[in-house]
């Protein structure tokens, strides 16, 4: 099977990278139930991931009901599962090569939510192939989830990766579009719906836990310096939450590294209160005749 412009070699790398994920993501699932703690399970994914490949390619994301992205336990977070609806997103890296993915645990009883991100991501999945407008994608997407009567998430996407870059171009949008990118051969994309009840609009919540480097340079704080430190050695331009920093007052430090635009924020992105969201997710390589799915 031709992968064009991908080597072989790098292609393994995603593989491999997909592989461990999908493992550690089913694994992980499994503990998602009520009592259990939101850091015991984030920090079980993340420690199997680190024995399993060379690292998160960010940090594990726990959304509950409303939220859609970018949750992540703070340290010591106490926070049990209730009844809700919990997103369970998770990425790997094998030598910077990034396989991202997400599955819903539903403890709310509202499983046909689920059902829709699922089968909305199959329907995408089935149409990917070289020559696919990513705005055709985000069609078949659409429709499945409209058709069981909920909305996407319009303000999320799916995305392209590359090494050391968890988030890069193409687009792939959760709704039809006129326009949009043709997906080549080779090409390594992240497809990922978003079911709602809400309006299909996130927003910025006021929680944050993770951060990325946005423009490295030199700091005179001795406690920031130690941060960036930290950061450039094992997370490079890769996401990271702000409990994997290690030195004293790190959390203050952090925040004046953002106020400088050495780190960019991440805060979590949700719907309305009282609504719910669900969320699938896979990356694959595009084919000749379609794609390989790598976290399958
Ligand atoms: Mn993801
Ligand atoms: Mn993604």
């Amino acid at each position: 099977m031709s992968i064009g412009p991908l080597d072989e070699e790098t292609a393994e790398k995603y593989r491999e990278a997909g592989s461990v994920l999908r493992e550690v993501l089913d694994e992980t699932a499994e503990m998602v139930e009520p009592g259990a703690t939101h850091l015991e399970v984030a920090e079980h994914a993340e420690e199997r991931i680190y024995e399993l490949a060379d690292g998160c390619a960010f940090p594990v994301n726990i959304s509950v009901d409303e939220e859609a992205s970018h949750a992540s336990p703070a340290r010591d977070d106490d926070t049990e599962f209730g009844e809700e609806m919990v997103c369970l997103d998770c990425g790997v890296h094998i030598d910077g090569y990034i396989a991202d993915a997400a599955v819903t645990v539903d403890l709310s009883g509202n499983e046909e939510l689920v059902e829709a991100a699922e089968e909305a991501l199959d329907a995408a999945l089935d149409a990917v192939g070289p020559g696919v407008q990513t705005g055709e994608i985000g069609a078949e997407i659409e429709d499945v989830i409209r058709g069981y009567g909920y909305t996407p998430v319009l303000n999320l996407s799916g995305h392209g990766v590359e090494q050391w870059d968890a988030h890069t171009g193409p687009n792939i949008p959760n709704r039809g579009t006129e326009r949009g990118v043709e997906l080549e051969v080779g090409d390594v994309v992240a497809i990922e719906p978003f079911a709602t009840t809400g309006s299909g609009k996130v927003s910025e919540g006021s929680k944050e836990e993770i951060y990325s480097l946005e423009r490295d340079r030199s700091v005179r704080d001795r406690s920031a310096r130690q941060v960036l430190e930290q950061v450039n050695e094992e997370y490079k331009t890769l996401p990271f939450a702000s409990r994997w920093i290690d030195s004293p007052r790190s959390d203050i430090a952090i925040q004046r590294l953002k106020q400088q635009g050495v780190l960019h924020g991440y805060p979590v992105l949700k719907e309305d209160d009282g609504e719910l969201v669900s969320q699938a997710e896979h990356t694959v390589i595009v084919t000749e005749d379609g794609c390989e799915i790598i976290t399958e």
